[in-house]
């Protein structure tokens, strides 16, 4: 029936880059000879799933939705996705997503924008966009998003659907092709809580093949999602993140939600996390950073696309040709900014600087957790919009992050969930709630009591 649906709307949506029915229903088949057996399933056994083409599974390509990895068949399988697939799910195929998974909407793709299946002529968010609107199309039940700035949760936000980024480290990045490792985190995509934790469950937990991964129990996401009990719960409104910026509908779902929390007795106060203001102007320097050193790999011998290579030239001129036909402009602007902030004489001024801002901002993290059980604010300021429109305005683009960028800086889990349409032009708004590491769970809980 997913095969269907991908096959009607796909073609408009363009939520995949690659998708191998054989494969999927081959994977249905083994799943049924198990029941036909008797054999014990875990809970989501036979479901089908979307994969971010940004995590690497064998047999099929990984492109990151850049030129530059265009036929590229990696020769292993993510952590995550081993986890998946010994799970019993049913990978359709791979979904569409910004270069490298830079951006907010889905346009820089290599291989063409998705769309937004509330209004084909809007964005559906990026990074990963195609993860998103795969649930909204009904194309897939569950997806998979990585989430280094928000690509997870504005996504989720814009398209009316259920996005976790789990606390750093706590899923694991090995066969993620790295855009900032220090803020990259693969996350459960769904239409339901339910269906999100039972996810998260299947992809969380320790990974030795990943060094910054947490050798601690999973939080116990299932029950919290069952639970959605919220009486007592401490929950604090970030001031910096509202007001003036957002549009109306935005903040009219918000203050609803946060009402609505409050009368199924959750404890309402207001926090100050000030050093969230410099979160944008230090991600926007530490992630270029990460990503312009993580890039380099893509060299012409190692990987993917080799251009000019004809015998007449040398392997930096090889190079050169290769990465400047391979990526594309977002990827060419933030490597340079990387690049630069690196540099001997401006390191301490501006990657240095963009550092202490991020301890700064784990303070205020760590300060507002003593008070609060959870954070929550608008996860975007706006509802999403049409195509094209920030295509020529990065700093517009980079604003879509403003709510998201801090809970990356700190490590911390950060999720969004559907928070009704905005009034004004009917279209979805999210709600993101923050939480400290490894209490993923009160995400669950918090995003249970609202649906
Ligand atoms: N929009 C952000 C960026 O462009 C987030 C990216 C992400 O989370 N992968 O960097």
């Amino acid at each position: 029936a997913h095969l269907d649906r991908i096959e009607a709307v796909d073609e408009v949506v363009h939520a995949f880059l690659h998708v191998d029915g054989e494969r999927a229903l081959e994977a249905a088949r083994a799943v049924d000879a198990k029941v036909a057996a008797g054999e014990p399933l875990g809970p989501l056994a036979g479901v089908p799933l979307g994969l971010k083409d940004v995590l690497t599974m064998r047999g099929a390509p990984t492109t990151c939705g850049s030129r530059m990895l265009r036929d590229w068949h990696p020769p292993y399988d993510a952590t995550v996705t081993r986890r998946l697939l010994e799970a019993g799910l049913v990978v359709l195929g791979k979904t569409n997503m910004d270069e490298f998974a830079m951006g907010s909407s889905t346009e820089n793709s290599a291989y063409g924008p998705t769309r937004n299946p509330w209004d084909t002529s809007r964005i559906p968010g990026g990074s990963g966009g195609g993860s998103a609107a795969a649930l909204a199309a009904f194309e897939a039940p569950l997806t998979i998003g990585t989430d280094t700035g928000g690509s997870i949760r504005q996504p989720a936000a814009v398209t009316g659907t259920v996005g976790v980024k789990p606390t750093y480290g706590g899923t694991s990045r090995y066969g993620l092709v790295a855009l900032a490792s220090s803020l990259d985190q693969p996350g459960p995509c769904a239409r339901t809580v339910l269906d999100a934790a039972l996810l998260h469950q299947v992809i969380a937990g320790h990974d030795p093949l990943d060094s910054t991964s947490i050798d601690a129990p999973v939080p116990d996401v299932v029950t919290a999602a069952r639970s959605g009990d919220v009486a007592g719960m401490r929950i604090g409104v970030v001031r910096e993140l509202g007001g003036e910026g957002y549009a109306p509908g935005v903040e009219q779902r918000f203050t609803e939600a946060v009402e609505l929390l409050s009368g199924l007795g959750a404890e309402v106060v207001e926090v100050s996390c000030p050093s969230f203001d410099a979160a944008l102007g230090a991600y926007y320097l530490i992630m270029p950073s990460e990503a312009s050193s993580n890039l380099a790999r893509f060299d012409a011998m190692r990987f993917g696309l080799r251009v000019g290579d004809d015998g007449t030239r040398s392997a930096e001129e090889v190079m050169n040709l290769t990465r400047e036909a391979g990526f594309g402009a977002e990827v060419k602007r933030r490597i340079i900014i990387g690049t630069y902030a690196l540099s001997s004489g401006y390191y301490d001024a501006y990657y240095g600087s963009a550092q202490k801002v991020r301890t700064l901002i784990k303070r205020d993290f760590d300060a507002a957790f003593e008070r609060c059980d959870v954070l929550v604010s608008p996860t975007t300021p706006s509802t999403p919009w049409p195509l094209g429109e920030r295509v020529d305005d990065p700093l517009a683009m980079y604003k879509a992050d403003l709510c998201t960028l801090p809970s990356n800086l700190a490590g911390n889990a950060a999720a969004s969930f559907p928070a009704g349409l905005a009034p004004e032009d009917g279209l979805p708004v999210g709600l993101q709630v923050m939480a400290p590491p490894m209490a993923d769970d009160r995400l669950y809980r918090v995003g249970a009591a609202l649906e």
